[in-house]
């Protein structure tokens, strides 16, 4: 299904907020903006959402916030009030999330952030880091591919640099990161390993792309280990790096924890900060 681009997402918002009352707040092309990646079902189902967010809250408008919150809705669930985790499980989730975040703005190709969140999600998540996609872009290079995988695994090498442990929180991002990993070698040729080999067989392309190699056994072998020597080399980088930035990731973490929700902005403020102050040279004492 090919997702619209910004002006698609524009008139499609359009159309189906016609039939709403609309406060003078809402900006529609900011909405567009942020709902990039978003096919016409998530918007209709995202106008909706927003209508009866404002009827909840008792009021005849729906809001910029409304439309905003409803979009989380849409991709992650409806919040959970009443979820109750523990301390540590949430000192956990903030680091984690943070981890993801943090491996990617400290990155060279960038993957801008839009949004950190710890608070738990009907769809099941405790956390989320969103990114904000970049509009029409098509075309990803083996960097882009690489960053992707390095910002994944960001959140379990930030549980393991900070609590000395494993969560089970990583398990979506382990399978992503692991897909990716697959497909960057047995899919697209970039690896060492099986050079220009591109023994991945695509077995439907409509539903979600699910893939299969067509390969010796030997060569299957190889693609695994490709795979797995590829996940470790990232893994290891990003664990050298939130150690290195560890007092970073301390400081975001904790505003994190006392917020629940913080935007990728914010985050970019305590990262510029640090980056300043490594900059700046120590006065020289005389
Ligand atoms: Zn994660």
């Amino acid at each position: 299904v090919d997702r619209p681009n910004l002006q698609g997402r524009l008139e499609t918002l359009k159309v189906h907020t016609r039939k709403i009352r609309l406060s003078e707040d809402v900006d529609l092309k900011k909405l567009a903006q942020a709902t990039a990646g978003a096919v016409g079902a998530d918007l209709a189902n995202l106008v909706n959402e927003a209508a009866l967010r404002a009827v909840r809250n008792g009021r005849k408008m729906v809001t910029q916030e409304d439309l905003l919150a409803a979009f989380d809705t849409v991709t992650m669930g409806s919040e959970k009030k009443n979820a109750r985790s523990t301390e540590i499980e949430k000192r956990m989730t903030a680091y984690h999330e943070v981890g993801h975040a943090l491996v990617a703005a400290l990155g060279k190709n960038t993957m801008p952030v839009s949004k950190i969140t710890i608070i738990p999600r009907t769809g099941g998540s405790g956390g989320a880091t969103m990114y904000i996609p970049e509009e029409d872009k098509n075309l990803y290079t083996r960097e882009d591919l690489l960053a992707w995988i390095h910002s994944l695994l960001g959140g379990r090498a930030a549980e393991e640099v900070v609590f000395g442990t494993m969560t089970t929180g990583a398990s979506n991002d382990l399978q992503r990161a692991t897909a990716m990993a697959r497909d960057m070698i047995a899919r697209y040729g970039m690896s060492r390993e099986l050079g220009l080999l591109s023994p991945t067989v695509i077995t439907n392309q409509y539903l979600d792309g699910q893939s299969s190699l067509d390969c010796s056994q030997e060569l299957a072998a190889q693609v695994d280990k490709a795979a797995r020597a590829l996940l470790e080399e990232c893994y290891a980088f990003d664990r050298q790096l939130l150690t290195e930035n560890r007092a970073l990731l301390d400081e975001i973490s904790e505003y994190l924890l006392a917020k629940e929700t913080i935007t990728g902005d914010e985050l970019m403020t305590f990262v510029n900060a640090d980056k300043e102050e490594k900059e700046t040279p120590a006065e020289i004492e005389e």
